[in-house]
């Protein structure tokens, strides 16, 4: 199975990723967490990377993809799940051809719903609660990239929908309940 969780910062992709990845024995694949890697080993690419991150904006096309190509042409395991990928038209095209090219199908992007309010005040606290706060977790960097999802990321809804390939998920109940509003959707794929 290969799923696409998508949604605004702080909707919760990463710990629904979790969720589905123990479920399904699926291999989890954040580009976010791919760049913090990077970062941390100091790397050109993540040096690269690491200020565009740390203003909110999106790194370039041609690092993600690269980064996206090498992991699934390596991967052993057939079932993916994408968190916070891909963030625009060009990558989720993009990510077509390389799924076209190993011969692997996209089932289902699963889009987590949750109101711009609620998110400023679910990351103001995950900054104040936690030890490991990410550098790019404060107010004004998060306003910016709520924008750039408004503005980029949202865009490839249409894509998706036409290809009858979106479900959408309300994001504002517990993390149980937004689970189980997935798994519901990916029940009737799995009988299908
Ligand atoms: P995330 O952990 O998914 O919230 O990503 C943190 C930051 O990494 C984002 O604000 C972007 O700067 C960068 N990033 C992560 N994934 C992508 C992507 N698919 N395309 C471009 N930039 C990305």
């Amino acid at each position: 199975m290969i799923l696409i969780l998508f949604g605004p910062p702080g909707a919760g992709k990463g710990t629904q990723a979790q969720i589905l990845v123990e479920r399904y024995n699926l291999k989890q694949l954040s580009t976010g967490d791919m760049l913090r890697e990077a970062i941390k080993k100091g790397s050109d690419l993540g040096k690269e990377a690491k200020s565009i991150m740390d203003k909110g904006e999106l790194v370039s096309d041609q690092i993600i993809l690269s980064m996206i190509r090498e992991k699934l042409e390596n991967a052993e395991r057939e079932g993916f799940i994408f968190d916070g990928f891909p963030r625009n038209l060009e990558q989720a095209k993009s990510l077509d051809e390389i799924l076209n090219k190993l011969k692997l199908e996209l089932d289902l992007v699963i889009e987590i719903i949750v109101e711009d309010d609620v998110l400023i005040r679910r990351i103001e606290n995950r900054v104040r609660e936690s030890k490991d706060a990410r550098s790019d977790d404060n107010a004004e960097v998060l306003k910016n990239r709520l924008n750039v999802y408004h503005q980029s990321t949202e865009m490839i809804k249409p894509y998706y929908l036409e290809k009858n390939k979106l479900v959408q998920i309300d994001g504002m109940g517990s993390i149980e309940e937004v689970s189980n509003d997935i798994e519901s959707h990916l029940s009737v794929k799995v009988k299908q």
